[in-house]
């Protein structure tokens, strides 16, 4: 897996967690892995060209961080995360997209790539 550069912004009570606005057929989602809570990226077009079933495309692949199987272990991120115990989380998603000024680049792995 290659990383991607990936536009999102900080949220959560304490600004820990990142969220993604993807516009139609562009951007990128955010999943994480439940066992580790390693954050990974999907491109969405990739997903839209490559295959769009997730869970076809992370079968057989391993979760970078823990080793675990990522077809069986992944969920949305940051709907759900893990926090600092390792407890897996949800977080409610806000349909307003924050303002472009506070949104910050990170590198994530991308799963298509
Ligand atoms: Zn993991």
């Amino acid at each position: 897996m290659k990383t991607e550069q990936v536009r999102c912004w900080r949220t959560g009570l304490k600004g820990e967690l990142f969220i993604t606005y993807p516009e139609g057929d562009m951007g990128h989602r955010l999943i994480c892995c439940t066992a580790c809570g390693k954050v990974y990226a999907v491109n969405v077009t990739k997903q839209l060209y490559i295959e769009p079933d997730l869970d076809a495309h992370l079968s057989g692949k391993m979760c970078i961080g823990c080793g675990a199987a990522l077809d069986t272990n992944w969920r949305y991120y940051p709907e759900h995360y893990l926090d600092e115990s390792g407890k897996l989380r949800a977080f409610e998603r806000t349909q307003i997209i924050p303002p472009d000024e506070e949104s910050v680049i990170e590198a994530f792995p991308e799963v298509f790539s």
